[in-house]
């Protein structure tokens, strides 16, 4: 374990039985917004690019993030294949931790925080569809997320967090992954849900949350796809199917639109933050946002949630 932080794995389930931590928001479109046009995840192979993902790191943790994410959303070996990258998959990885680090380091030191942060290492979907949808194996899924999970352990985060996954077996795959690579690292696994509360796939929230806890999951929650006001109904859902469990919620800001050839997201901070309030009654764990959200959101959910 790296010592630079002010977190450890054991620290933050015992901090989220007591308080709600934030997360981050996007990392793709911040991006873009700092002129970096490539695959994401291959920011992270070159030093202008590294930069830059420090660089967005900082605004979050400088918005009052408690836990950054890597930049590694694509960065599993069937992500990487088609973009001829899996053969630097370790350092893609490895390299993305350790942005991160720097990030708090440097955070911490210049501004006397002492957070807590903590370093999540993010899992995103294959981009495949799992057998009998697709043609993948659930045994090539799971050896998939294995290689991602195994580097970002090696490497030292805090945390996993699997994320966007609109097929439960997807995410029973990429957590038994997880859990191979570490037995005891705090794991968090959130689906995307469409604005019928239902997955891609059919799975509904309610039933998720057993599924997931019972599969060896610490934390167990929703993101993407949809904004935060339609994301309400699966807090509720999901706290009604377990009243004890600890729930994370990273919403979109708005359903994307399209407006002059682009994509663009109409929450504005305020809106979010408005929104994001009333999931405080069904008690969540951890709050972040998703596409579209920038570090000015996440500087509105955190005044939100702390004048609760
Ligand atoms: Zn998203």
């Amino acid at each position: 374990m790296n010592s630079t932080t002010s977190g450890n794995d054991s620290k933050l389930l015992d901090i989220l039985d007591e308080n709600i931590l934030i997360c981050d928001g996007a990392m793709g479109t911040e991006l873009t917004s700092r002129g970096f046009s490539g695959y994401p995840e291959s920011a992270n192979l070159e030093q202008g690019g590294i930069e830059k993902v420090i660089d967005i790191h900082l605004s979050y943790l400088e918005a009052g993030s408690n836990i950054i994410q890597t930049n590694t959303f694509g960065a599993n070996n069937e992500k990487l294949k088609s973009y001829s990258l899996d053969s630097r998959i370790v350092d893609i990885n490895k390299n993305a931790v350790s942005a991160v680090r720097q990030a708090i380091k440097k955070h911490e030191s210049e501004k006397g925080s002492h957070g807590p942060h903590f370093v999540a290492g993010d899992i995103g979907p294959l981009g495949k569809l799992l057998e009998p949808s697709g043609t993948l194996k659930y045994t090539q899924a799971v050896d998939a997320f294995l290689k991602q999970a195994e580097v970002l352990v090696e490497s030292g985060v805090d945390l996993l967090l699997i994320e966007t996954i609109m097929d439960i077996n997807e995410a029973l795959a990429a957590v038994e992954a997880a859990r191979r690579a570490s037995k005891d690292i705090p794991l968090a696994c959130t689906l995307s849900f469409g604005e019928n509360g239902i997955t891609l796939m059919g799975n509904k929230a309610e039933d998720a949350v057993k599924t997931l806890l019972d599969s060896g999951c610490d934390i167990i929650g929703a993101n993407c796809s949809i904004g935060s006001d339609t994301m309400l109904e699966i807090v509720r859902k999901m706290r009604e199917a377990d009243p004890g469990a600890k729930l994370i919620f990273q919403p979109n800001a708005g359903l994307p639109v399209l407006k002059d050839g682009k994509t663009v997201f109409n929450e504005t901070p305020k809106i979010m933050a408005y929104n994001i309030k009333k999931y405080l009654e069904y008690r969540p764990s951890i709050i972040g946002a998703c596409c579209g959200s920038t570090p000015a959101h996440i500087s509105s959910i955190v005044d939100a949630v702390s004048s609760k």
